[in-house]
């Protein structure tokens, strides 16, 4: 009776999440990551000439032309650069998402509508931009990192208000030695970026006008004060992750033990400084002081509360946005990506610690699954080439002490140790999901990786056999053959 009973109960309660959470959509078992390829760039984008940038350019004619001409001319290249890196992502679910909150976002002003151009970009920096020319970029990175739409219409209303206030006008007006610096650096990246970036005031002033617009559209104005926060996270040194991440349950194999020394505060501490440093020194190197003007984040913060303080909200209609499950959804994507991204462009180390976070909350999921063992693999293997060092490359994204964790296990492994826990890892993952064609591949990398030749024949041969149209195939015979 009892078990009927509960049957029962969890037949009704999982009829309840049917009817509840139909409109949630969830990652399931597997993900399979947005290919760019898969959608052209709009050919709007190739057409855009430095004419039509300059014609685009809201206030444009109030400038004298020279400024006009060098602003359209960093335009031009900053939209280059970018596109040409394939750094954007066309016709998805998250580019979607981003539209529709422009779009609910300039109802209120439909003749501002057609003046922006919105793109989702790969870059896992957490920021987003607009240009003169109502060009918009909202960085991947950024929305993994908000907690809810409110937030992103909040940054995405500031970047609009620097278009419609003229603020790139403004600003190259009022600044005189822009252009006489400019005069001897002439198309560097580091002018460009200079003369792309708007004054304080300018800054306050949108965010002001953010703050107003939320408030017209219904999301929520208060969450613009978390919302800076985010962007200031990434100059201080930040504990986000509430799990602390387990560490130990993806780093302790039976053919490699965990050592806590490796994550000691004082080896945190160590790596800490040199980050720091690094970073510094990075910064100094491509932008000067100008991306130093996240402690200005601090004053406009104080200001948003100012203006949300003396703001009479009475009149507002309180919808469920900020309840929103869409976003959650949307969110899980841009995380997904960001392993994706990692792995794209080499930052292993980091592809590990983004995956980890996420297997907290998706434990089978295959995809973060293998993405661990491979970037495990490329982790030893790169620190044997390079006698001991793990990363060829690393971004500097991220200020999250979880993050350095990781990196301090990775970097305290000596090569051997890297082997055996890779090798461990492709072992529990293969005897896990015995159907997969990446486990089982990899599988047999580590196994020449760490046990030699002849103990990877079986795995490779155990390959060829179970996958004969396999997207490693070629990869595999040559490794055979060289074998012989
Ligand atoms: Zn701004």
């Amino acid at each position: 009776m009892i078990s009927k009973a509960v049957n029962i109960s969890i037949l009704l309660f999982s009829l309840l999440l049917i009817c509840v959470g139909n409109s949630v959509a969830q990652i399931g078992d597997d993900y399979v990551p947005i290919r760019t390829k898969d959608s052209k760039l709009p050919n709007e984008f190739f057409n855009y000439s430095k004419a039509t940038i300059s014609a685009n350019i809201n206030g444009g004619e109030e400038l004298d032309p020279l400024k006009l001409d060098k602003l359209s001319r960093d335009i031009y290249h900053f939209r280059k650069e970018y596109t040409e890196g394939g750094n954007f992502y066309l016709n998805n679910e998250l580019t979607n998402y981003v539209q529709g909150t422009a779009n609910e976002l300039l109802a209120s002003m439909p003749n501002e509508k057609s003046n922006f151009t919105f793109y989702l970009s790969r870059s896992m920096e957490i920021n987003a931009f607009c240009m003169a020319d109502g060009t918009v970029i909202i960085n991947l990175g950024l929305i993994a990192s908000l907690d809810n739409e409110s937030q992103l219409a909040f940054i995405m209303a500031h970047e609009l208000s620097h278009y419609i206030k003229k603020h790139s006008v403004k600003d190259m007006q009022r600044t005189e030695q822009v252009l006489s610096y400019d005069n001897t650096n002439q198309g560097s990246n580091k002018s460009i970026f200079r003369r792309l970036q708007f004054s304080r005031d300018s800054e306050f002033d949108a965010d002001g006008f953010a703050i107003n617009l939320l408030a017209a559209t219904n999301f929520d104005p208060n969450e613009g004060v978390t919302a800076l926060e985010k962007l200031r996270a990434q100059d201080t040194l930040t504990d986000s992750d509430p799990t602390q991440i387990l560490l130990t349950k993806y780093f302790e194999t039976e053919y490699c033990h965990f050592d806590s020394a490796w994550i000691s505060e004082e080896a945190i501490d160590k790596m800490n400084s040199r980050e720091k440093s690094n970073r510094t020194n990075l910064l100094a190197q491509d932008f000067g002081d100008l991306l130093s003007t996240h402690p200005e984040i601090e004053k406009r913060q104080y200001a948003l509360k100012e203006i949300i303080s003396n703001f009479n909200f009475e009149d507002i209609e309180k919808t469920d946005r900020l309840e929103r499950k869409d976003f959650d959804y949307i969110k899980q994507v841009a995380q997904f990506e960001m392993v994706e991204n990692s792995m794209r462009s080499s930052y292993y180390t980091y592809a590990l610690y983004n995956a980890v976070r996420l297997l907290e909350y998706h434990p089978k999921n295959i995809y973060l699954n293998t993405t661990l063992s491979k970037s495990l693999y490329w982790i030893s293997y790169y620190k044997e080439i390079n006698s001991g060092k793990s990363e060829i490359r690393q971004p500097i994204t991220t200020n999250d002490k979880a993050f350095f964790r990781v990196k301090a296990i990775i970097e305290n492994l000596d090569v051997t140790a890297a082997k055996k826990l890779s090798y461990g890892n492709a072992k529990i993952l293969s005897d896990e999901l015995p159907s997969n064609e990446l486990t089982l591949f990899y599988m047999a990398l580590n196994t020449e990786h760490y046990l030699g030749k002849n103990a990877s024949f079986t795995y490779y041969n155990k390959y060829l056999k179970t996958y004969p149209n396999g997207q490693y195939v070629t990869f595999v015979n040559n490794r055979l053959d060289q074998m012989q």
